[in-house]
């Protein structure tokens, strides 16, 4: 066992601040990792706040992030994949069982013994993992990602969640080149969903409730946008799409986008609103409409999404913060402020000033 540092929250109300936290030694399977940039993820701080607590309660202290990417330093004896100094990436899961039909399938994040990056019991050390807000982590390789090299790094963080979270339903539903397809929320997830969905070809219509994402939009290669908030502009779309995936963080009236559906088309909700969302049967009825939910993806699936964004140079729009203002990012995003996911650049965590405030604390 070693000591790491971290940034950790010891309440729902509390900020994260500077901890040390102990991570295990390499055993036979395991990659050290030397954490240079972690993004941040809105389910980050919904965890932080507990406000999952009705599927998983957070225990505290909880030290969030799994959107890594690092160098490896060390490698356990059995390891075939990796040496120290390749660049990898780490997603939302470090375990899983490997054996149950889920994980044959290689949808490990379905496996009823799968353990999440934080805030999921730890089988090695006891008490919880921890997540990327840290200086270095300990993984089995694999569940340790290959990550491209011509592939600017702050950027690639956010590909381990974000990227992979919209990467899969698009692919799950189909063939879309020539659909079209409506992104709900132009944050962390959404601006990834417009770049996948305009790179296969589709007809991109961006949601949202920020008048002043509109050019950005475009840019990121989105055909049309639409003020969610103006009603106007909502009625053209109705009964238009083929697939709309919904990021929103909060709650909002998704009846109105299942109106927008042509028939038998699909929403799918990769957002995760605290409040459960009212749904209005008849407007599911008439069209024969479809609503599901889709989660991460497998450990293959993430490695497809990071090598097809090695080929076509696609990355997350990052804003890289040093971890110092995590606490203002989060309020930030809160406030749909961020253009378009903040990546923590982890040498923060090695400077003078966040040393001294550690030191403090001992
Ligand atoms: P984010 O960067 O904060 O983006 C969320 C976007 O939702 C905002 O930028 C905003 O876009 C829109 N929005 C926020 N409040 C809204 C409101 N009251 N009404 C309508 N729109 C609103 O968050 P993220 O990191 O992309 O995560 C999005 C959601 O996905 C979170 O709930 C997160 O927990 C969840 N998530 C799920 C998975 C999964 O596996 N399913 C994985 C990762 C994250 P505009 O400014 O464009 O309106
Ligand atoms: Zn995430």
């Amino acid at each position: 066992m070693y000591t790491a540092k971290a940034y950790s929250a010891a309440s729902k109300t509390s900020p994260l601040a500077p901890a040390k936290i102990n991570r295990r030694d390499t055993t036979d399977r395991d990659v050290q990792i030397e954490i240079l940039f972690c993004g941040i993820c809105h389910s980050d701080l919904h965890q932080v706040r507990d406000e999952f607590s009705s599927l998983m309660p957070t225990v505290y202290p909880i030290v969030p992030g799994h959107e890594i990417v690092g160098r490896v330093t060390k490698v356990g004896p059995a390891v075939t994949k990796f040496k120290p100094g390749d660049l990898v990436g780490i997603g939302c899961m470090v375990d899983s069982d490997l054996t149950c039909p889920e994980c044959r399938a290689g949808l490990e994040q379905f496996c009823p013994n799968m353990t999440l990056t934080f805030n999921s019991p730890d089988k090695h050390l006891g008490g919880t993992t921890y997540g990327g807000y840290s200086d270095s982590i300990v993984v089995d390789e694999r569940f340790v990602l290959r990550v491209p090299a011509n592939l600017n790094l702050a950027g690639v963080a956010p590909l381990l969640c974000a990227g992979i979270t919209t990467y899969s339903p698009i692919h799950r539903w189909g063939d879309i080149k020539g659909k079209k397809v409506g992104i709900v929320g132009l944050g962390g997830l959404g601006h990834m969903g417009v770049k996948f969905a305009h790179g296969l070809g589709s007809h991109v219509v961006v949601f949202t409730t920020s008048p002043d994402k509109k050019e950005d939009a475009l840019r990121l290669g989105a055909d049309e946008t639409v003020v969610s908030r103006n009603a106007n502009e909502m009625q053209k779309h109705a009964g238009s799409f083929d697939f709309i995936l919904d990021t929103v963080s909060a709650a909002h009236d998704i009846n109105a986008y299942l109106a927008m559906l042509r028939r038998d088309a699909n929403l799918t909700l990769v957002g995760a609103p605290q409040e459960p969302f009212a749904v209005n049967g008849l407007g599911l009825l008439f069209g024969r409409r479809n609503i599901s939910g889709s989660l991460i993806g497998g450990i293959r699936e993430t490695q497809e999404m990071l090598d097809f964004c090695g080929t076509h140079n696609i990355t997350a729009d990052v804003e890289v913060i040093p971890i110092q203002k995590v606490n203002e990012a989060y309020e930030r995003l809160l406030r749909s402020d961020v253009k378009y996911r903040f990546s923590i650049d982890m040498a923060s965590l090695k400077s003078e000033s966040a040393l001294a405030r550690l030191e403090t604390m001992e």
